[in-house]
């Protein structure tokens, strides 16, 4: 008998809450090693189907992000939308949290709040990219 069972479990839900942090659910190819998120059932890389299903690490650097100011109804704009690297080495595009203009290279925490997607007139809550630190472009006189 052919299941499907294994495919649902890779594509459900975006995140999991371990140890108090958010972690995005993602999909690493067993064959070429490519890390997919959110997770697919077929790699993109070689054509494998069915992925390893993997957690993110909680944080990531901001590659770059750009600032929506129109949208269809059930967004809220302004917001801004950051691509984030993480080491697993995948790059995620989320919406950022809190008013704080993204930076280029900064260290970001996944958390968990309202979005600029409107459902039934409620902001909708997922994950988003808090900035958390500062790009390392200035050297300082200290190691701490
Ligand atoms: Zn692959």
């Amino acid at each position: 008998m052919v299941t499907t069972e294994k495919a649902t479990e890779v594509l459900q839900g975006p995140y999991e809450i371990e140890g108090g942090f958010v972690h995005l659910r993602a999909g690493r190819c067993p064959e070429c090693g490519a890390v997919f998120c959110p997770a697919r059932a077929v790699c993109d890389g070689c054509g494998h189907r069915g992925l390893d299903e993997i957690l993110l690490a909680p944080r990531g650097t901001t590659y770059t992000f750009t600032t929506v100011h129109q949208s269809t109804p059930d967004f809220r704009t302004p917001y801004h939308l950051a691509y984030v690297d993480f080491d697993e080495h995948v790059r995620v595009m989320l919406p950022t949290a809190g008013e704080e203009t993204p930076r280029i290279g900064a260290a970001v925490e996944i958390v968990l709040g309202p979005g600029p997607r409107l459902v039934d007139g409620e902001p909708e809550v997922g994950p988003h990219a808090l900035m958390v630190g500062t790009p390392a472009t200035e050297t300082s006189g200290g190691n701490g």
